[in-house]
Formats: C-alpha cells, sequence, structure tokens
C-alpha cells in the first residue's frame, strides 16, 4: 500500500508551467525514425504542460493549422504525405522540425527508403536541434517562431 501511495505520488506532479507563447495551432506528422522525438511531442500534448494555457493547440486537420511539426528523418513514403499536408494547410504557415532527424537525417542518413533532413529540402522556419528534444525545449522554439517576421506563404 505505501508503495502504491509512493507511485502515485510521484506520478501526480503539477502542471508544468509555460511561457505564454500566442496562439497557434500545430499540425504534426511524424515521417520515421524511431518516435522518440514523436513520444516528447505527444508528452507535450498531455496535461502536464497544459498547453493551451500557452496559446498552443494541436489539431487534428493541416486546414486547421498554422504549423506544420515535423518529427523523423523524412522517408520516400512519407515524402507526398508531408507534402500533402504543407499543401492542405492555409496560406500563412510555418514548417519546423523537430529533432535531429527531421532535421538533417540523424543516425538514419539517407538510403533507399530515406531521404534525409528537411534541411536544404524545404523552408523550414525553425529547427529544434536534440535527440530527442524536450517538451520544454520545443514549446521554446515555437516560441521563437512568432518571434519571426514573415511566416513562409508557401512551398
Ligand atoms: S532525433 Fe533521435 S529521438 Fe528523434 S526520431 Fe531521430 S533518433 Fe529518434
Amino acid at each position: 500500500m505505501a508503495l502504491l501511495r509512493a507511485i502515485l505520488t510521484r506520478g501526480f506532479r503539477p502542471a508544468i508551467r509555460l511561457p505564454a507563447v500566442g496562439t497557434m495551432a500545430v499540425f504534426h506528422v511524424e515521417t520515421g525514425g524511431c518516435e522518440g522525438c514523436a513520444m516528447e511531442v505527444a508528452a507535450l500534448d498531455g496535461a502536464a504542460y497544459a498547453l493551451p494555457r500557452a496559446g498552443v493547440r494541436f489539431v487534428t486537420t493541416p486546414r486547421l493549422a498554422d504549423v506544420l511539426l515535423v518529427t523523423g528523418p523524412l522517408t520516400r513514403a512519407m515524402a507526398p504525405v508531408l507534402e500533402a499536408a504543407w499543401h492542405g494547410m492555409p496560406d500563412r504557415k510555418a514548417l519546423v522540425a523537430v529533432g535531429a532527424c527531421a532535421i538533417d537525417g540523424g543516425p538514419f542518413g539517407e538510403n533507399y527508403a530515406v531521404l534525409g533532413g528537411l534541411e536544404g529540402r524545404a523552408p523550414l522556419d525553425a529547427s529544434i536541434p536534440g535527440c530527442p528534444p524536450s517538451p520544454a525545449a520545443i514549446v521554446a522554439g515555437l516560441a521563437g517562431l512568432l518571434g519571426a517576421s514573415e511566416p513562409s506563404s508557401s512551398a
């Protein structure tokens, strides 16, 4: 019983305070990789980070998104999916690479199944390094994006 109480007590931590970053609708696409970055993004969407209070919400369709958040290296299979998501977004939009794989391919490099990272292939508005970056680092990267003058208007 004491062990259970200890586990439960440690499991119920107060919400982590994040700085307000404005209003931002984020559509996340995992293009491959080990899912480590995708799990950090999923953690970010959890109650512990109280993201809506910071002005950031995840959306389930690119048509409602301001930001396309990409994790994992760009695989040949997912490249058309990513492109379709990008073109499905409204005109003022931003492309953000989260993690080493999404930026430059990370440990996956380039091969018959993997094209590599987005750097040099797509107009990145922000790159958030790490393997994986923490949820707090991802929020800091998004906050920096709001300071950018002009998000991309087209691919
Ligand atoms: S950057 Fe690291 S954690 Fe993220 S998908 Fe690549 S290998 Fe996994």
